[in-house]
């Protein structure tokens, strides 16, 4: 069984840390390792690292910071295989699944590989006589993310490459239950040229992640994760004075209207709900079946939910890994049983599943649970599981009060062939991410990610322009240089 450090100043270390926390394999239920849990003086440790980088790293060239970036980024197409296979191996995802996500975060890599455009500031000439006003924007210092085990590469990519692109050094707090990928990353920085200690990983648990929420010397925390420790992240690290951008948690509403190609949308909702086990902050976790395409639809996606193939994540023949841990599949059962018992029906149920030669697993089946309504705890609650409610609704109206009346607005999804029906919707729900016949839309890296409402607590949304500006601080300078009274002199200088 594998021990996994932290790693701090460009080395593994062990620090102070005598707890430990098992990390499993989802597919046959074993623990496989054991990560180290920090203690308060083991963050110190890596923000004294960081602050040390930051010195001379806050003042590199940008030539400098994106010659790193650009070697990451090679480095990450390298070892994608690598890097999928260790995320499959604790998360549970498909190997496959787990590219797609090392991909997207190599993509906001790739997004710092041109930090210098983003960086540009502001000049304006002549503002009074001989006055000049400029605008630039420098790095924090050293920054913190704090991140869940669903995307264990992804969403620390959201953070730290804009993050170290911009000047800044950063201390990463992953997932307790899925953390070697994280280390892999910090080797990879460290090949591709990053000095030590701008990249720190510190594994843990709550006392790390306050550490880091109280510790003054941190300017900033990125927090990707649940909704209630979003609000508490949040509400610490404010009243430390830091700067905080926290996502929280989901309830994705995929809207069908009639006049959609139904074949299409159930295809489109099948692979949203149970891919990754459903464990996607865009996950598509309702579908709303509008007026008459409500019976034809939940046909179409019970055929396709019993036809999804569930299995261990190594193996390339699953569509479909286990969940995280046996608590989450036994809170995710608990909620499919609640919804039965509050009137859903269940039409596809994925409980009590086994996969042979892997009965120890954390496996639970695709579920479709339909005439689902608002009061029901399987609608309420964020499943976070291969759980697909269907909720009727008569009219769009009535689809998108649905929508709107939902605490979350992370990502919504409409299926139509009307324009007309899709640009009202996109006008009128309250989400951050909105997909016309597109059922995950997650924003490319050169956009900003974030939710509204109860996703994303605070006004700061990852990557793209938004989280250059979440990473640095602007100053305006307002320059006058009179011109320096010099008269011409035949005779030859002197000092006098
Ligand atoms: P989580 O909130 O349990 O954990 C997230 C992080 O917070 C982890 O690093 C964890 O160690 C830490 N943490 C957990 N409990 C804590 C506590 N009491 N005090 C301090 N720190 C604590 O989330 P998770 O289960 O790892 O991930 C799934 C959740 O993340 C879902 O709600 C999902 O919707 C959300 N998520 C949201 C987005 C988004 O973009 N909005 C993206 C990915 C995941």
């Amino acid at each position: 069984m594998t021990t996994i450090e932290h790693r701090i100043g460009g080395a593994p270390a062990r620090g102070a840390s005598t707890r430990t926390a098992p990390v499993y394999d989802p597919a046959t239920g074993e623990a496989t390792g054991r990560v180290l849990l920090a203690e308060p003086s083991d963050v110190d440790a890596a923000v004294a690292a960081a602050a040390k980088a930051f010195a001379s790293w806050g003042d590199s060239s940008l030539s400098r910071r994106t010659k790193v970036m650009f070697r990451l980024r090679e480095l990450l197409v390298r070892h994608e295989d690598d890097l999928a296979r260790l995320v499959s191996a604790e998360h549970g995802k498909t190997v496959e699944d787990a590219r797609g996500e090392v991909v997207r975060g190599r993509e906001v890599v790739e997004y710092a590989c041109g930090i210098a455009t983003e960086l540009k500031g502001a000049y304006s000439d002549q503002v009074s006589g001989g006055v000049d006003v400029f605008s630039f924007r420098q790095p924090l210092g050293v920054c913190a993310g704090i991140t869940p085990f669903n995307f264990p590469v992804m969403v620390p990519m959201w953070m730290h490459p804009v993050a170290i692109a911009t000047g800044n050094t950063f201390v990463l707090k992953p997932s307790e239950r899925d953390p070697s990928a994280s280390n892999l990353v910090a080797e990879l920085y460290a090949a591709a040229g990053l000095p030590d200690g701008v990249f720190n990983v510190v594994h843990g648990d709550k006392a790390a992640v306050d550490a880091i929420l109280d510790h003054p010397g941190i300017a900033a925390v990125s927090f990707v994760g649940s909704t209630p420790i979003a609000k508490y992240v949040h509400g610490r690290a404010t009243a430390a004075g830091k700067r905080v951008q926290a996502l929280g948690g989901a309830k994705n509403h995929a809207v069908v209207l009639p006049d959609a190609d139904l074949d299409a949308a159930a295809d489109h909702l099948t692979a949203a709900a149970f891919g990754s086990a459903g464990q996607r902050c865009m996950a598509v976790s309702v579908g709303v079946a509008v007026g008459a395409a409500g019976d034809a639809l939940v046909d179409l996606l019970k055929r396709r939910a019993e036809a999804v193939k569930v299995g261990p994540g190594a193996d390339p023949a699953s569509e479909m890994g286990p969940v995280v841990t046996a608590a989450a599949r036994d809170r995710i059962t608990g909620l499919v049983a609640a919804g039965v018992d509050q009137g859903a029906v269940p039409v596809v149920d994925g409980r009590g599943l086994t996969v042979p030669g892997h009965e120890g697993g954390f496996f639970v089946g695709p579920t479709v649970l339909d005439r689902v309504t608002p009061d029901m705890d399987a609608y309420r609650e964020e499943v976070f599981g291969p759980v697909l409610a269907v909720a009727r609704a008569a009219t769009v109206d009535e689809a998108i009060a649905l929508v709107n009346a939902s605490p979350y607005g992370n990502g919504t999804a409409i299926f139509t062939s009307s324009g007309a029906a899709a640009r009202r919707f996109q006008r009128e729900v309250q989400v951050g991410m909105i997909g016309v016949n597109v059922p995950v839309p997650v924003p490319m890296s050169y956009y900003s990610f974030g939710g509204w409402k109860d996703s994303l607590i605070g006004d700061s949304p990852v990557h793209g322009p938004d989280g250059v500006r979440f990473y640095t601080r602007a100053k305006t300078v307002t320059a006058r240089w009179p011109e320096a009274r010099r008269d011409a002199d035949f005779n030859f200088p002197t000092s006098s």
